[in-house]
């Protein structure tokens, strides 16, 4: 059976088995782009839709334009307004399917996802399904290439051993990886299933991740949704971890940044998936130029993902975790203690936390790792968030950084809950104002969670109290000698007054406490 073929149409709905498509795993490794393409990051590597590398370095743009691919704003006045979203999706990241797939229980995980999403945009008018026809209306989203991520891009973020672990899997037989799952596996692997096919749609998905950035970052497009799979926010440096194999936005923010120079040197994660993305904080726990900002239910660290593999080390996304070295007080943990929190809670964080941080941080570039199992319906996440609350958290975010925004699928397991969420999210990036809210009063829960991460943020930004003054009165550095105010003082006025000037005192030792003492005409 050719794979490609039944990959390409789309309309069917059918869950995608691994045993239709053995080939893909082959041909990824054909696929695996040419040394040398890295170094010339304006050029997408080239890849034909049945994985098969190009040996000239043109990009896909140039060789099949795609019809609905995105075009020029239509208004040079308003160039954002009349410039086209961006949409990211490639049927083929459905291969990764669990390598022996049960009839009776379908992982949540799960191929349909994308194409759930992906329908639900066709059916509300935003995106173009391919058909004979050219599309209808320049008003679609503007569809851009996925493309696999390099071995040296996936390197920013990750070990060598990872990379090559997550290769090995495309040499293994179902039969086998279903053995190793269930034996030498199943300590290193956390809520993980694999296939021969994982290190295709892995490199697809953080591809597809950079290509959504680079484009914006372009201004190709005012903002992009991309609808990625395998998500990545639970991958850690040296391990596939809940779902994650490659740590998407993490790689996508670090190629920018490498590529865009001062354009992308400050990057704004917002997570709102309702598990905490151990992996982006990992990955960026030290990076000044990089503010994660997190809402996730915790449950005093009793909710995925609880504990890592390596160290053992206890729940990291509580709101003490605030980064480390340079990156200190750029990492943000909004841990809900409880479930069930839905929009009003969100929009208040957004209020109290996200937004007076964000604008403070002013970045160039935001990233939504957007997982939807914190909507209303999903099994997993037992939080009721709704599209109209998605659709308010993506517009106040469109505020930032020029509206350079990128949206990237992480998790969301209710196929009906994700597809509405994520349309309603598009429409928002599209220009369409956010449908008004039905519940505008926070949880008591939530109003206390949040004032946990405001007595520990506050420290670190200017904008957010109450300010803990603990810290101020504890350590001599921190406050200001009476006699320095006084001499100031005294220095100003008689400046003012007589025009005397404080003499410069020469000696090092001397210089400090002596200053603005002598004072001459
Ligand atoms: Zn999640």
């Amino acid at each position: 059976m050719d794979a490609t073929d039944t990959l390409m149409h789309d309309g069917d709905g059918e869950i995608v088995t691994s045993t239709e498509f053995t080939a893909a795993p082959s041909s990824f490794e054909n696929g695996l782009p040419a040394n040398g393409m890295v170094g010339a990051p304006s050029v997408a590597v080239a890849l034909k839709p049945d994985g098969v590398k190009r040996d000239n370095d043109l990009s896909d743009y140039d060789i099949i334009p795609l019809k609905d691919a995105p075009k020029p704003p239509k208004f040079e006045h308003l160039p954002y307004a009349t410039a086209q979203t961006g949409l990211i999706y490639d049927v083929r990241m459905r291969f990764h399917v669990e390598a022996i797939p049960t009839e009776d229980d379908v992982h949540p995980e799960d191929p349909r996802r994308i194409h759930a999403i992906f329908e639900a945009f066709v059916q509300a008018g935003l995106a173009w399904r391919e058909s004979t026809s050219g599309p209808l209306t320049d008003y679609y989203m503007g569809r851009i290439d996925a493309r696999m991520v390099t071995e040296e891009e996936v390197l920013l973020v990750h070990t060598k051993a990872h990379w090559d672990w997550v290769q090995s899997l495309s040499s293994r037989t179902a039969d086998e990886l279903e053995d190793y799952m269930q034996h030498d596996g199943q300590e290193r692997l956390d809520s993980v299933y694999l296939s021969p096919s994982t290190p295709y749609c892995a490199a697809l998905s953080a591809g597809g991740a950079i290509e959504a950035c680079r484009a914006t970052l372009l201004g190709k497009v005012k903002n992009v949704f991309a609808i990625i799979r395998p998500p990545g926010h639970h991958a850690e440096r040296e391990d596939a971890k809940g779902f994650c194999f490659f740590d998407n936005v993490s790689i996508a923010t670090k190629a920018c940044q490498r590529e865009f120079g001062s354009a992308c040197r400050k990057v704004l994660i917002l997570d709102w998936d309702v598990h905490h993305g151990n992996g982006i904080q990992q990955a960026n726990y030290d990076d000044p130029n990089v503010l994660y900002i997190s809402l996730h239910v915790h449950e005093s660290g009793r909710f995925y993902p609880e504990l890592s593999y390596r160290d053992k080390r206890g729940p990291y996304g509580d709101h003490l975790h605030c980064g480390e070295g340079a990156g200190l007080g750029r990492n943000v943990n909004i841990p809900w203690s409880r479930k069930g929190m839905g929009d009003a809670d969100y929009i208040y964080a957004f209020q109290q936390v996200v937004m007076p941080i964000a604008t403070e941080f002013d970045p160039d570039l935001v990233i939504i790792a957007a997982g939807f199992d914190a909507a209303e319906g999903d099994m997993l996440g037992g939080c009721k968030v709704t599209p109209a609350g998605y659709a308010h958290m993506t517009h106040m975010l469109m505020s930032l950084a020029g509206g350079k925004l990128a949206v990237c699928l992480e998790g969301g397991y209710n196929l009906d809950s994700i597809a509405r969420s994520a349309t309603a999210v598009s429409r928002t990036l599209m220009g369409q104002p956010p449908d008004r809210l039905e519940h505008t009063n926070p949880s008591t829960s939530g109003v206390d969670d949040i004032k946990e991460v405001l007595r520990q943020q506050s420290k670190f930004w200017t904008s957010l109290y109450p300010k803990d003054l603990s810290a101020r009165l504890a350590g001599p550095q921190q406050g200001e000698r009476m006699h320095d105010v006084i001499r100031n003082w005294q220095a100003t006025t008689l400046w003012d007054d007589y025009q005397m000037s404080p003499l410069f005192v020469h000696r090092e030792s001397l210089s400090k406490s002596f200053e603005k003492q002598v004072l001459a005409t």
